[in-house]
């Protein structure tokens, strides 16, 4: 990829993704026409009053990309680095996640300009309220249904969910229109371990179907938010050991593997997993693409693997957690290495995948036990995993296989809906 070698803007690095999978297709070109731009790109101000009396305007934003297979559905993030062309990638990314895993939905995100760690509750809430209530005109349960994201949990869902009814005025609460709610409020079991609980579950299968065990494999992840954390946690439930974490304090490492639940522990005292007592070494952040291992899973944000430290990264698998987390030049080096990449819209589809369990049950007032949702879980994205390694063996890297194994699920409903 010679004149893309430092493509980092994430939304080019989405059209990019789209057009090797079209082409490999052959399909239509109006396919690629229809999916390289979102349907819609909301822009949105939310003034906020501040606990000392003086107010803030933030910027915020929902793209709604593909509406073709059903409603839009994507989550919210939270992040001062949050840009329209982030979340405008974000928002593809979506539609192609929802396709590999076979939802009645396409793709939207959204994002506001913010470091939340820098408000108060209160000015949060005012925040996360202000935001539902910009969005509010072109969201709702059959129309585009948010969810958390980067910086952004269960309780933000609840005060969206709360203003948003408030807003509608039919005297009940939308509990479908935002799933990712807490368990007491609507929220689906096992929603929050989902994201973490697929990437360690595709790892597994990784791994399998390079003919090995889990058990005895030691693996890294890069971040330990709610990703990152459940990742780690149920990678070392299916056997493997973790020798390694990050987050954007250090790294921490084990050559016997960390116990993850004190590492969670830790973290939810101290914010950080710094200065946890169970590490055999506390590294720079950096040195987390370093650690020899045999899974890798990036679960930060966008662009963590580079030309300027694929060289580094010794693993068998990465999985990704994070969406976006390797640009197309630094994939190429790590295919060219042999590293077998269990792409984003695949390895972290399972939170969306819960989320359209929750919003079918919110639909049907009816709830499922945690081990329901789970076996759920896991039988969707195995068969999606083997659908695509059927089409990956023609000879595609498998991301070109998710791609275009989620693009004709779109395109078909596009295309009986008379759009080209
Ligand atoms: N934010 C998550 C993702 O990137 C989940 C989205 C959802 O549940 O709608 O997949």
């Amino acid at each position: 990829m010679p004149t893309n070698e430092k493509e980092r803007n994430p939304f080019k690095i989405a059209q990019m993704q789209l057009k090797a999978a079209c082409d490999a297709l052959g399909e239509d070109e109006s396919v690629y026409l229809l999916l390289s731009e979102p349907e819609r790109v909301l822009k949105v101000s939310i003034p906020v009053k501040m606990d000392d009396g003086s107010s803030k305007m933030f910027t915020g934003y929902r793209v709604q990309h593909n509406d073709a297979p059903g409603p839009c559905k994507g989550g919210v993030r939270f992040h001062p680095n949050v840009t329209e062309d982030e979340v405008k990638a974000l928002a593809t990314w979506m539609t192609f996640k929802c396709g590999v895993m076979n939802l009645p939905y396409g793709g939207a995100k959204g994002g506001v300009v913010v470091d939340p760690n820098e408000l108060s509750q209160g000015e949060l809430e005012r925040l996360a309220r202000g935001y539902a209530k910009a969005i509010t005109p072109i969201i709702g349960e059959r129309r585009d249904i948010p969810a958390p994201d980067v910086n952004t949990n269960g309780q933000i869902m609840v005060w969206m969910t709360d203003e948003y009814s408030k807003l509608r005025g039919v005297g009940q609460t939308l509990m479908a229109t935002f799933t990712g709610k807490p368990v007491e409020f609507g929220g689906c079991h096992a929603r929050r371990e989902a994201t973490g609980y697929g990437v360690a579950l595709m790892a597994k299968e990784a791994v399998k179907y390079k003919g090995l065990e889990m058990k005895g494999q030691r693996s890294v992840v890069q971040g330990f938010g709610n990703v990152g954390s459940y990742a780690a946690l149920y990678l070392e439930e299916l056997g493997s050991k973790v020798i390694a974490v990050s987050d954007v304090n250090c790294c921490l490492y084990h050559p016997d593997g960390l116990d993850i639940k004190a590492l969670m522990k830790h973290t939810e005292q101290n914010k950080t997993i710094k200065g946890f007592a169970g590490a055999a070494k506390e590294m720079d952040r950096e040195d987390v693409f370093k650690v020899e291992c045999d899974i890798f899973a990036p679960c930060a944000l966008e662009n963590a693997i580079t030309v300027d430290n694929a060289d580094d990264i010794k693993a068998k698998i990465i999985c990704e957690g994070a969406n976006g987390p390797t640009t197309p030049a630094a994939e190429k080096v790590l295919l060219d290495k042999g590293i077998f990449i269990v792409p984003d819209i695949l390895a972290n589809a399972g939170g969306v995948t819960v989320s359209y369990f929750e919003w079918v049950q919110n639909l049907h007032s009816f709830y499922w036990t945690f081990d329901e949702v789970q076996q759920k879980q896991e039988a969707k994205m195995i068969d999606s995993f083997n659908q695509i390694v059927e089409i990956m063996e023609k000879g595609y890297d498998m991301r070109t296989a998710a791609y275009m194994f989620s693009i004709k699920r779109i395109a078909t409903p596009m295309r009986l809906r008379g759009w080209f």
